[in-house]
């Protein structure tokens, strides 16, 4: 079998301190992959610059005049991770076989890069980059990280447990990702929607070398309430199950009240008051959680995302 021909795509955003030692880092590993016949030697790095406001894209011309297996790629703003990454996807689509994505910093341990390429020659259309040890995180970006995914996972998005961007893509998975046309862009929700075979890959994720993260909390709370909007009118639904409580405990007071009434130890106004204000919040909120349940319907709509994606078909097998 000829060797896979790779597309490394790193997302790079201010990150002057660390790229050249990435690139060198990359550069080797990948000389090392082509020696042992695992990729093909017209693979290539592919760095995209995320509207840095550093010497990144500098760094990365003066990379690309000496070593001809980069590749640059600058946006002309800064559009976030999610849509770097999917830049240098995107605009290389028809000229490899398969893409793995690799946060800049190299906090994601390279050696599971091979262990990804094994798996795709054994036929995996996606390998998940999973961390499994997460000591180097400090206490908070572990817990806020992981009660992420477990709150994704409760709300019905299908993200893999501690899987971030690291992961390999067959260039097939990027060609049905292109059926996807929603704006807001999680590819951690999307890529498990379009199917295939998957595998995983279990890392332990490093420390970052140098530079600060790129994702202070405000960028952190931002992308998990992004993930969640994008994937789940959950939050939606929670209206209407709040409403239809309060409902329940208008009915419950209305009977109290029944009861008192009866047994003459009422307070005169309360009744009045405080029945119709239970009763009708609780109404309000059933008939916006159902106005939410058709805005959640229409949004879905709006996305146009596929109703399937065929695998392969087979016909005409038996020739006569
Ligand atoms: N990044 C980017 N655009 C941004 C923020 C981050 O391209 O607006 C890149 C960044 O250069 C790095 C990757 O996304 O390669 C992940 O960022 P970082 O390592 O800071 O996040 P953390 O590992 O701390 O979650
Ligand atoms: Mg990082």
């Amino acid at each position: 079998m000829l060797p896979t021909k790779l597309l490394l795509v790193v997302p790079c955003y201010n990150e002057e301190e660390i790229l050249a030692k990435t690139h060198h880092t990359l550069r080797d590993y990948c000389a090392r992959l082509v020696a042992e016949n695992q990729i093909s030697s017209e693979s290539k790095i592919c760095f995209v610059n995320d509207g840095s406001r550093d010497r990144t894209w500098k760094i990365i011309e003066a990379i690309c005049e000496k070593d001809p297996t980069s590749i640059g790629v600058k946006l002309s703003r800064n559009f976030g991770h999610q849509s770097a990454i999917l830049a240098g996807l995107m605009e290389h689509i028809s000229e490899f076989d398969c893409f793995i994505t690799i946060d800049a910093d190299l906090q994601d341990d390279i050696e599971a890069i091979g262990k990804m390429i094994v798996q795709h020659q054994e036929g995996a259309m996606v390998v998940y980059g999973v961390r499994d040890d997460r000591s180097s995180d400090s206490w908070f970006k572990r817990t806020t990280a992981e009660s992420f995914y477990k709150l994704m996972h409760w709300m019905g998005v299908p993200v893999v447990f501690n899987h971030a961007d690291f992961r390999l893509m067959d260039r097939r998975i990027l060609e049905e990702f292109q059926s996807f046309k929603e704006v807001n862009l999680f590819l951690r929700g999307i890529i498990p929607l379009i199917g295939f075979r998957s595998e995983k890959v279990f890392y332990k994720r490093l420390e970052r070398e140098a530079g600060e993260t790129k994702y202070p909390l405000s960028k952190m709370l931002l992308f998990a309430w992004n993930g969640i909007t994008s994937f789940s009118t959950f939050p939606m639904r929670l209206v209407l199950y709040f409403g239809a409580f309060n409902f329940f405990i208008a009915l419950l007071i209305a009977g109290y009240i029944g009861f008192s009434y009866l047994f003459g130890s009422t307070v005169p106004g309360w009744t009045s008051i405080v029945l119709p204000m239970t009763f009708f919040s609780g109404a309000n909120m059933i008939a916006l959680g159902l106005i939410g349940e058709y805005v959640g319907k229409i949004y879905e709509e709006v996305k146009g995302r596929p109703r399937y994606i065929i695998e392969k078909i087979v016909k005409d097998q038996i020739h006569p």
